[in-house]
C-alpha cells in the first residue's frame, strides 16, 4: 500500500481525540462517539459538521486498521515535517522586500484577504471526488466486507502514463517561465508573481500531445476498486477512501472516493446503533409462570430467562450480542393462539373464571 500524501499532512490522533498510543477500543469508540455527533442525518445543512465527519471517518478508516495504522505510525515518524511543499512550483506567491516569499495562502491570513486574490487557477489541480453506490445484506453491514464497486472516473491515460505526452517524447521546460510555473509582475511595494499562461503553472510544456488523451494525461475508464467496509455501518453512511477518486492533473493528487452504503431490511432483525434489536413470541403461560425461551443471534442463539408475570412488550438485553460489540435488545412478545382445539378452550375458559374469581 501507498504512502499517502494525507497521512504526513492530518493528524489523525487529533482529528478522533485520542493519544497515539491509544488501544484499537478506545480508537473504535472516540470514532463511534463523534461520528454519531457528526453525522450528516443529525446535523443537516452543516457543513462544518459535514467536513469533521469526512475526517472522522478518513482518520478510523487508517486508525481503525491495525495494519494501516502501523504504516501510518511508520510514515508519519519518518515523513513528519516533510509534507509541506508537495506538489511544488505550481502556485503563485509574492515576495516581501527582503526575499521573504509567501504562498497565495498564507498571505490572505495574513492580509485577510485585503488583496482580493485567490490561489491561482493554473498548477497542480487535484482529482474530482467521486460517489459509488453500495447495496449490503444486513449481515453484510454488522460484520463488515471487503467488496467492489464499479464505477467510470479519470484515471491517467495509458499511452502516455499520464504524462500528456505522446509515447517516446517528454515535456519540455516552459521557455515562458524557464520552470519555475510562475512569472513575476512588479508593482510597487510588493513583487507579485502569477501562474504562468503558457504552462499554466506546471513549470512544462507538451510539444507533442499524446494522440490518446490530447495532452491532458488523463483518460476516461470503466474501473473496479476494492473497498474494505468497516464493520456495522449503517444504512445511508457514507464511507470515505482517500484519494481513491479522480486522477488528479498537472501532477495534482487523485480525489476521494465516497461510498454511500444503503443497507437491506432484516427479516428478523432491527439495528438501533451498535444495539441489534429482535421480538420473540413467548405462550400466555410462558409469560406468566416464567420460562427459559430462546432468542436467535447474529451467529446462532442464545437463551434467556424470563420472569415470571412478565408483560408483553419488556425488552430484555443480552450482552455483546449486538454489532461490534453492542447488545441484543429482546422483545418478547405475548402471543395470543389464532385457534383453540375443544380442551384448550376448555382449560382457557376455567382459567377466566379462575382470575375473576
Ligand atoms: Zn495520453
Ligand atoms: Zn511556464
Amino acid at each position: 500500500m501507498a504512502v499517502q500524501r494525507e497521512w504526513l499532512e492530518k493528524d489523525y490522533y487529533q482529528v478522533l481525540d485520542v493519544p497515539s498510543t491509544a488501544s484499537e477500543k478506545d480508537v473504535t469508540s472516540a470514532y463511534r462517539k463523534l461520528a454519531k455527533k457528526l453525522h450528516p442525518d443529525a446535523n443537516p445543512n452543516d457543513r462544518t459538521a459535514e467536513e469533521r465527519f469526512k475526517d472522522v471517518s478518513a482518520a478510523y478508516d487508517v486508525l481503525g486498521d491495525p495494519a494501516k495504522r502501523k504504516e501510518y505510525d511508520e510514515a508519519r515518524r519518518l515523513g513528519v515535517g516533510a509534507g509541506r511543499g508537495f506538489g511544488g512550483g505550481g502556485s503563485g506567491g509574492f515576495s516581501a522586500p527582503g526575499g521573504m516569499r509567501f504562498d497565495y495562502t498564507d498571505l490572505s491570513d495574513l492580509l485577510g484577504g485585503a488583496f482580493g486574490r485567490r490561489k491561482p487557477a493554473g498548477g497542480p489541480k487535484k482529482g474530482a471526488d467521486l460517489e459509488a453506490e453500495l447495496h449490503l445484506s444486513f449481515a453484510e453491514a454488522v460484520s463488515g466486507l471487503e467488496t467492489s464497486v464499479n464505477l467510470t472516473s479519470d484515471v491517467a491515460c495509458g499511452m502516455c502514463s499520464g504524462s500528456g505526452s505522446a509515447p517516446g517524447t517528454s515535456p519540455v521546460i516552459c521557455g515562458t517561465c524557464g520552470s519555475r510555473g510562475v512569472i513575476d509582475d512588479n508593482q510597487g511595494l510588493f513583487g507579485f508573481s502569477r501562474p504562468c499562461p503558457s504552462c499554466k503553472g506546471t513549470g512544462m510544456r507538451i510539444e507533442t500531445p499524446c494522440p490518446t488523451c490530447a495532452g491532458s494525461g488523463v483518460a476516461r475508464k470503466p474501473r473496479r476498486i476494492k473497498v474494505r467496509i468497516p464493520a456495522g455501518v449503517q444504512d445511508g453512511q457514507r464511507v470515505v477512501f482517500k484519494q481513491r477518486g479522480d486522477a488528479g492533473r498537472d501532477g495534482g493528487p487523485p480525489g476521494d472516493l465516497f461510498v454511500r452504503v444503503h443497507v437491506a431490511p432484516d427479516g428478523r432483525f432491527g439495528r438501533s446503533g451498535d444495539d441489534l434489536t429482535v421480538t420473540v413470541p413467548v405462550s400466555f403461560a410462558d409469560a406468566a409462570l416464567g420460562a427459559t425461551v430462546s432468542a436467535p443471534t447474529m451467529e446462532g442463539t442464545v437463551t434467556l430467562r424470563v420472569p415470571p408475570g412478565t408483560p408483553t412488550g419488556r425488552t430484555f438485553r443480552v450482552k455483546g450480542k449486538g454489532v461490534k460489540g453492542g447488545d441484543l435488545l429482546v422483545t418478547v412478545e405475548v402471543a395470543v393462539p389464532r385457534t383453540l382445539t375443544d380442551e384448550q378452550r376448555h382449560l382457557v375458559e376455567q382459567l377466566r373464571k379462575a382470575l375473576e374469581a
